[in-house]
């Protein structure tokens, strides 16, 4: 069966207009032809009415290639619709003469008329083969007219035809053969333009997806591809094969930076970038992580002292002189190692072990290479931190605090992201960043997703009972709760005390949903909740896809652009090609947008020239608590009394998304 995406189609009526455009000079000659005939044959007024149509057909033809955008994706929905009527609709302005000419009592005018049908019907399955959108809306009419002219022909007795009528017959037969060759040959060339285009677009996805894995001074991998790569070398890794890390970071780089020019600094990373790679080659994977810190991961390792080899051969090739003005310039490096277990291993602890190794490596006198040793560094959470956290939780000492979302074209509160905060008697406020390494290692998510969850419906269903409109409420969801039945039962039973609070909830998760073993688990529950009227938002987009192609496996209604990506808009180009790769992305899905982390009013004005309405920053508001949510939302109701219609998952709408795609997903 043909799978039409609503890309698809937008490609198909830019050709469709296009080929029409090309063929309305010889459509028209055959047109004034075929009024000659119909003349000839007596009929005036029928043929008045059959050619005002085809003129109608015509203009408007020309009107709606005028209104055709440059973009495909900006190509609207109601101009495909005209362009499909118009169609349809001059197909049967076309076909009309065959129905006139067949109820004539000439046999010679019969025939001229199936002749005019038969060209028409070539011209058709050939130029719209590949159209399969515009082949049906053509090929439908044209057969409806074949039925006509074979009922004509059931009910019509000819008598004997006057010369000029075989005349006018045999015309249009040589006209047949020159049109049907015509049309093969076009045919060719409509084909290799839909090819070329499709190759085009795969194009510009790949390089998109370069761009989000690269780091764009270098050509190494960015921290998320590092990342993601990493995960994979994990999950292959055992006892025996272990997986390793090196963190480098460069010493006396600032410098450099500081005293020549910003030029002299990438010279020296991209020559530092080049010496890696060639010293790792095949063996690993380099990454550039920021500033002038390194990542190096290779697999299948067991030998330490192998690895401090490497290590240093590392250091070695840093250390060679770098030609920068005219002079040689001597950098180190410290490069800091951690090798995986063959249990428990995550990313999350391979590279904060390298790091730690790293800062040794830094403050030691002679050692440019430290191995990561447990016993040498810091310790692991201990039972007395489980406790202290448990005892945080319960006492909600741990709790959601709220920073809104906006709509920067109406200025409105669009909703808020639920972000956790530990108010600590001691140590003040702290940030996830502070205590969620913690809740990870000490897997404690499920605990803390539960306490989150229920005080957010909590507080979503009091200021709903307060009359305020909070919109939409998201909640960060790791994928481990939704990677087992036990989490979602939770995660669900909880929500299904609230129902007041339905049609305002989105979860967030993050691409590990992707990367994770349980993905068709998570895929369950995510349609679970998505028929529960939860929306679903892709968290940090832009960072780790493997590749832009899984996103096709994955129910989702709203894209959030990484604040990496917000913060860069302005400086690096890559940044604003990206933003607006997102954008048409989430456009092609027929997602939501959100981006994060806006600050400047700069960064608002170009998202929003972009079409990005919807944002979340410091620029707005940090995360407050809810006495202060409430308060802002009062506020918000005296400048908008009037209630919008709150979103709910495209699921509980029942509309079904399976079919759309994203520009080219589809190609070969
Ligand atoms: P996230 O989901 O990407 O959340 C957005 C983070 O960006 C928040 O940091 C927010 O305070 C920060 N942010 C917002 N606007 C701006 C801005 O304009 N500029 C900058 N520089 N930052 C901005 P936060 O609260 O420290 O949270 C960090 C991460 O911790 C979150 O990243 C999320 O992954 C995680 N997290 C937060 N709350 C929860 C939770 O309840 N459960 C779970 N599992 N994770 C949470
Ligand atoms: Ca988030
Ligand atoms: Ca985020």
């Amino acid at each position: 069966m043909i799978n039409l995406t609503l890309e698809d189609i937008r490609y198909e009526s830019r050709f469709v207009s296009r080929i029409e455009r090309r063929d309305q000079p010889k459509r028209l000659a055959a047109a004034v032809m075929m009024i000659g005939i119909c003349l000839w044959s007596g009929q005036v007024t029928e043929t008045v009415y059959i050619f005002s149509a085809i003129g109608f057909s015509e203009l408007l033809s020309i009107w709606i290639g005028k209104r055709f955008p440059k973009r495909d994706d900006h190509i609207p929905i109601w101009l495909i619709g005209i362009l499909w009527c118009n169609n349809l609709f001059s197909t049967v302005a076309y076909l009309l003469p065959t129905l006139l000419l067949s109820s004539q009592p000439s046999l010679a005018l019969f025939i001229a008329g199936f002749l005019w049908m038969c060209g028409s019907l070539v011209h058709i399955a050939n130029t719209f083969a590949f159209l399969p959108f515009f082949n049906f809306s053509m090929m439908t009419p044209a057969l409806l007219v074949a039925f006509g002219v074979l009922f004509q022909l059931a009910n019509n007795t000819f008598g004997v035809a006057p010369t000029h009528h075989w005349i006018a017959t045999a015309g249009l037969l040589i006209v047949y053969v020159f049109n049907a060759l015509e049309t093969l040959k076009k045919q060719k060339d409509t084909h290799k333009q839909l090819r070329n285009a499709r190759r085009e677009s795969n194009a510009q996805l790949r390089k998109l997806e370069y761009m989000t894995q690269h780091d764009g001074l270098t050509g190494l991998l960015n921290r998320w591809a590092f990342e993601e790569m990493l995960q994979n070398m994990i999950v292959r890794s055992d006892t025996e094969s272990r997986v390793a890390v090196f963190i480098l970071d460069l010493d006396g780089f600032k410098p450099i930076n500081d005293t020549y020019t910003h030029e002299a600094g990438d010279h020296v990373l991209r020559t530092i970038s080049t010496r890696l790679q060639k010293v790792i080659a095949n063996t690993g994977i380099t990454a550039r992580l920021g500033g002038d810190e390194f990542a190096i991961a290779l697999s299948d390792q067991n030998s330490e002292d192998a690895l401090l080899k490497l290590a240093h051969r590392v250091a070695k090739t840093i250390a060679e002189p770098i030609l920068v003005k005219g002079r040689e310039l001597r950098l180190t490096a410290s490069v800091g190692i951690s090798m995986s277990t063959g249990i428990d291993d995550s990313i999350a602890s391979l590279s904060a072990n390298a790091d730690h190794a790293m800062f040794k490596a830094k403050s030691a006198r002679d050692g440019q290479a430290v191995m990561y040793d447990p016993d040498l560094f810091s310790p692991r959470p201990s039972l007395e931190d489980r406790r202290t956290l448990r005892i945080a939780m319960e006492n909600l000492d741990i709790m959601p605090y709220y920073q809104p979302k906006v709509d920067i074209k109406t200025g409105r509160i669009c909703g808020f992201e639920a972000l956790a905060r530990w108010e600590h008697l001691e140590r003040g406020l702290l940030m996830p960043g502070a205590f969620l390494p913690q809740v990870a290692e000490l897997s404690l998510h499920g605990e803390l997703l539960a306490l989150i969850a229920e005080t957010v419906f909590s507080d979503l269903e009091y200021l709903l009972e307060a009359g305020l409109d909070p919109g939409q409420v998201s909640i960060n969801v790791p994928e481990v709760s939704l990677a087992t039945s036990n989490g979602r039962q939770e995660l669900s039973d909880i929500l299904m005390r609230y129902p007041s609070i339905l049609g305002h909830v989105t979860f967030e998760i993050t691409e590990d949903v992707f990367i994770a073993r349980a993905s068709e688990t998570i895929q369950e529950s995510i349609g679970h909740f998505r028929a529960n009227g939860v929306r679903i938002s892709l968290d940090d987009f832009g960072t780790g896809f493997a590749s832009f192609q899984h996103l096709r496996q994955l129910d989702f209604d709203e894209l959030k652009i990484d604040s990496s990506f917000v913060a860069a808009l302005g400086t690096e180009e890559a940044a604003d090609v990206l933003v607006e790769g997102f954008l048409s992305i989430a456009q092609g899905l027929g997602v939501d947008a959100i981006a994060e982390g806006v600050e400047t009013a700069q960064q608002e004005q170009q998202l929003l020239g972009m079409g990005c309405t919807n944002v979340q920053g410091f620029l707005y508001g940090r995360a407050m608590p809810l006495a202060e949510t409430r308060i802002l939302l009062e506020a918000e109701k005296l400048r908008f009394p009037m209630m919008r219609q709150t979103k709910v998952s495209q699921t509980m709408h029942s509309h079904n998304r399976d079919h759309i795609d994203f520009k080219g997903s589809k190609a070969s």
